[in-house]
Order: C-alpha cells, then sequence, then structure tokens
C-alpha cells in the first residue's frame, strides 16, 4: 500500500533493537484518514471471504480493527490481556510473548464472543516473531471457528513470524514489508 509506506518512510523512525515507531499517525496519535484507508485496503485484499467477524489484541490493535471491521459491516473483539492466574472456564485463553514488553500474557476473549459460527479475520498493527499472531490463532482453533486469514499493517520481513506462518498455510496479507532498517541512518527499505 503505497500511500502507507511513504508514511512510513516520511514519520516512522527506527530504533534499536529492531523496533521501528510509528506513534505519529498509528499508534499513539492516529491519523483517521490513513486508517480509513487502510479498513478499505483490507476489505479489498479479502473481499472473498465471508468474514462475520474481526479479531485482535490489546490495545493498539483495537483503532485498526474498528476501521477494517466498518468496512466489512461487521463486530470487532480484541483479545484482552490478563494478569489473573486462574481463568475461569468461560473464555477461550491462550499465551503471547510481547514483542515490545518482553513477558509473557495470558490472552483471553470471552466465549460469548468467539464460537464456532464465527469466520475470522485476524488484524494487529505489527509481525515480528508472530507471537501475537500464533496466539490468537490458537483461541480461533479453540473456539472451534473458521480462520479466515491474517490483516497486518506493517510486517518485519527480516523477522520470522511471516514466513512461519505462510509455510503453515496461514493466509496472511501485510500493507507494508519492511525487508531491512536502519538505526544509524533510519533508512527503511520495502519489500516491492
Ligand atoms: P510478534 O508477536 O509478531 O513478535 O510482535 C507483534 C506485536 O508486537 C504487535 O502486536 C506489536 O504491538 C508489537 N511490535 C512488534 N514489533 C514492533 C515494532 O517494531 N514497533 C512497534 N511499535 N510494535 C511492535
Amino acid at each position: 500500500m503505497e500511500l502507507l509506506k511513504e508514511r512510513i518512510r516520511k514519520d516512522g523512525i527506527v530504533k534499536d533493537g529492531n523496533v521501528l515507531k510509528v506513534d505519529s499517525f498509528l499508534n499513539h496519535q492516529i491519523d483517521v484518514k490513513l486508517l480509513e484507508e487502510i479498513g478499505k485496503e483490507f476489505k479489498r485484499r479479502f473481499a472473498d471471504c465471508d468474514i462475520n467477524k474481526i479479531l485482535t489484541i490489546e490495545a493498539s490493535g483495537i483503532g485498526i480493527a474498528v476501521e477494517v471491521a466498518r468496512a466489512f459491516g461487521v463486530p470487532v473483539v480484541f483479545a484482552k490481556k490478563s494478569k489473573t492466574k486462574n481463568i475461569a472456564g468461560e473464555v477461550w485463553t491462550s499465551k503471547v510473548m510481547s514483542y515490545t514488553h518482553g513477558r509473557e500474557f495470558d490472552i483471553i476473549v470471552s466465549k460469548d464472543f468467539l464460537g464456532k459460527n464465527d469466520k475470522v479475520l485476524i488484524v494487529d498493527d505489527f509481525l515480528a516473531n508472530g507471537a501475537a499472531l500464533e496466539g490468537l490463532i490458537s483461541l480461533v482453533k479453540d473456539a472451534g471457528a473458521e480462520l479466515c486469514g491474517c490483516g497486518i499493517v506493517i510486517e518485519k520481513g527480516f523477522q520470522p513470524g511471516g514466513d512461519s506462518l505462510r509455510n503453515k498455510g496461514v493466509r496472511l496479507e501485510s500493507l507494508a514489508i519492511v525487508d531491512a532498517m536502519d538505526p544509524e541512518t533510519g533508512e527503511i527499505t520495502f519489500r516491492e
């Protein structure tokens, strides 16, 4: 998605530790016009799928998922990061190692909002090692729902998550794939 790549080139900040900051338009302040275009682009890419639910993970996935859900005319469910150790039976649960916080979270979704009649598109802001998507996919499988695919705004193609999920047969659409980024020069190289 050219508009997105241009914006990342202009306003993305490359940090040490393979972290790309997009706080000025996606992760802290949000450019709602850009988000609207992102929603429409996912709708275009998954137009052949009979999706009835968008699933994401709190917090930074929620805004994106809302715009995607608006484009599809379906609800959003977001997995909550739970600190509760003993999780009762009325939720689907999975574990996720957080890329940005470096620790493991339990993630939960109520069984009221994800079940066997759902056809799910998973959406998130970044894909790095794939832990967040693996955790969400595991919730979908446990719920007996159908996974239509995963939509990612920015995939870091030099990290293993994308290839690993594609090799497992997951339909993965990333709007921008970063192949390299240099914290010294700030240069960001995209996959064509
Ligand atoms: P993964 O689980 O694929 O390793 O990492 C994806 C999650 O970590 C995303 O939900 C995202 O919030 C966060 N993340 C991973 N890499 C980056 C990054 O370079 N920048 C930002 N802002 N978040 C990232």
